[in-house]
């Protein structure tokens, strides 16, 4: 066996065998269906011998009758084993590709954040749709198709065996010379698969992004550069596809030619007996018919093979995935955290992206149950890290996190991340009503707290001006939905939270001054009895934190409240002073 079977036996095809056993009973009437097809085809080089030997021979007028109606009871069984065999087969087949399916998505679902920000979007996608898909083709034409022809084969094989088996020796000298191409075909095939799968991927991320940032295409002008790129890359993928097409168009010609050289052998080899007077004109007709019929599924085996080849490639990029471990670990016995006001400690806390190069450097925080924590500071100086280290999006590289003196690490995870409420920098709505978005991850809230909720952002007045109010989709908003208003959207989902831990990223930078200021009380009035970071946009918004702490290129620089700082005359006084010449008033 060449090493690539082995290699593809062992590991995925294991894969895919613990899938297909919970279907065993149905796969068990699919192999009796397919045994019964086998049969019948069996059954017709068998009539074709006593209509030549018992029709035209002896003339024999009882099988006149009899033959022909033999005829129609075999096609008859044939036709409804044939039914149930590729319906129960497609049946498996096409079960063992949805939880493939649903096992892939549910395992991309829990990586952690890293692995998204590395994988392209569009490119995941292919994996999901696409890949699954060539696997599909894989399980439910290719294997099942392979046991069909297998059981036939046998069966065929078996029939001129008994019939002659000289001459079927002879019939039969050209399969190991095919087996060569059959592999050398499927190896190949197996290569260009890979390279079209990624050339597919690519072209599916590069799909994503120009469609979603198509207003930033239009803008820019770069239509027509957009156009070329993807002609450059349509164009790559016709590439591989053509490499494969080749493969699969050859093996067809290569196998027939072989088959032909069969055949030919067998006429030259059997005609002689018949010649002779050893071998009946029946015999010779019905085992030519057999060659014939057995060839067929020799023939697909190759074709099969190539199919199994190109599904192997894509399994391979599914199972990737599915087992590509978490960074983000879970404690063996992970601590439930309690729902109650929680203290947050930074030790020394440094962490980095991609190694040696640190993003935050020796953190160094603890804040209070309740207390209200100001980050400031230039954009990039790592003040979303710093709060997206707390539920754990990424683990810190060095030091550690604690709630309540538990390292995060040790805490479950789900519970702790339920203790946190989160309003990220780019307010993200999903294609679902304004109401569910509001209710998203506290689905059994009512309507009177969902709008409560909203009134508490401000945001239950434009709400109701929608077509259809809290039931409007947010997809058919489109553009109507201003930045501010996504933003006010994701305070009330937050708000709704109620979590003990609030992190506000810039959650009001798309806001105007005016709603800004009655968010801000909202804001305010939430902040009450909650642990909360708050990173601001605008200094003005922060004076009444309980402590501010400037964050520049990874370190803190200062912490102290307003006015202590304001005095120092230190990096938060500069911050203030940029801001009040830029007209971002603010009362020193
Ligand atoms: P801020 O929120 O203060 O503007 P960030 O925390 O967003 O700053 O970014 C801090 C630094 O980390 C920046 O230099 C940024 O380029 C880098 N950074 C942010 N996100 C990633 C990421 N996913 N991968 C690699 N580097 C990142
Ligand atoms: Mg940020």
């Amino acid at each position: 066996m060449p090493p690539y079977i082995t290699e593809f036996f062992q590991r995925r095809i294991g894969q895919l065998l613990r899938m297909v056993k919970d279907h065993w009973v149905r796969l068990f009437f699919a192999v009796v269906a397919m045994v019964v097809v086998a049969a019948t085809q069996v059954a017709i080089p068998f009539v074709l011998k006593h209509v030549m030997d018992d029709i035209f021979v002896s003339k024999d007028v009882r099988m006149l009758n009899l033959i022909p109606l033999s005829v129609i009871a075999l096609f008859l069984i044939r036709g409804t084993a044939m039914y149930y065999q590729a319906y129960l087969m497609k049946y498996v087949g096409e079960k063992i590709i949805m939880r493939l399916r649903n096992r892939l998505y549910n395992r991309v679902q829990d990586l952690p954040l890293s692995f998204f920000h590395k994988e392209k979007t569009g490119s995941l996608m292919a994996r999901i749709t696409h890949d699954v898909s060539i696997v599909r083709e894989m399980i439910s034409d290719a294997m099942t198709g392979l046991l069909k022809d297998a059981v036939m084969i046998l069966g065929l094989a078996g029939y001129i065996y008994v019939q002659d088996w000289k001459l079927a020796m002879a019939a039969t000298v050209v399969l190991p010379i095919a087996f060569y191409p059959i592999t050398e075909f499927g190896r190949r095939i197996r290569r260009y698969s890979t390279g079209y799968q990624t050339a597919m991927a690519d072209l599916s991320a590069f799909l994503f992004e120009t469609f979603t940032g198509n207003k930033i295409v239009k803008a820019f002008g770069m239509e027509a550069h957009e156009k070329k790129r993807f002609a450059r890359k349509s164009a790559n993928l016709f590439k591989h596809q053509m490499k494969q097409v080749i493969v699969r168009a050859l093996s067809s010609p290569v196998m027939d030619f072989l088959g032909g050289l069969g055949i030919a052998f067998i006429i030259w080899f059997g005609g002689r007996q018949v010649i002779s007077g050893t071998q009946t004109v029946g015999t010779f007709t019905s085992f030519i018919a057999a060659v014939l019929l057995l060839y067929d599924p020799v023939r697909r085996l190759s074709k099969f093979n190539n199919t199994i080849q190109q599904g192997m490639a894509a399994a391979d990029r599914v199972f990737d995935i599915i087992e590509h471990s978490s960074d983000i670990k879970q404690a063996d016995h992970p601590i439930i955290v309690p729902d109650c006001p929680h203290r947050v400690t930074f030790e020394d806390v440094s962490f980095a992206y991609v190694a040696d190069e640190t993003v935050l450097k020796d953190i160094q925080m603890d804040v209070r149950p309740g207390e209200i924590l100001a980050l400031v500071g230039a954009s990039g100086g790592g003040k979303t890290t710093l709060v997206n280290l707390i539920p754990r999006f990424f683990d810190v590289t060095q030091g550690k996190i604690l709630i309540d003196g538990m390292d995060i690490r040790r805490l479950s995870l789900d519970s702790l991340r339920r203790q946190i409420a989160i309003v990220t920098q780019e307010p993200i709505l999903f294609n679902d009503s304004v109401r569910n978005n509001i209710a998203y991850g506290n689905r059994h809230a009512s309507d009177v707290e969902i709008e409560a909720a909203a009134r508490a952002a401000y945001a239950h007045d434009f709400v109701i001006n929608f077509p259809d109010g809290y039931n409007t989709l947010v997809g058919e908003l489109g553009e109507r939905l201003s930045g501010g208003e996504k933003q006010r959207i994701c305070i009330a989902r937050a708000l709704l939270k109620d979590a003990p831990i609030l992190i506000l990223d810039e959650a009001t930078s798309s806001l105007d001054s005016e709603s800004e200021r009655l968010v801000q009380k909202a804001l305010e009035n939430l902040m009450q009895g909650r642990t909360t970071f708050v990173i601001a946009h605008r200094l003005s918004t922060v004076r009444y934190a309980d402590r501010i702490v400037v964050i520049d290129a990874g370190r803190i620089m200062e912490e102290g409240n307003h006015r202590d700082l304001l005095d120092r005359q230190g990096a938060y006084f500069n911050l203030c002073r940029i801001q009040s010449s830029k007209g971002l008033a603010i009362s020193i």
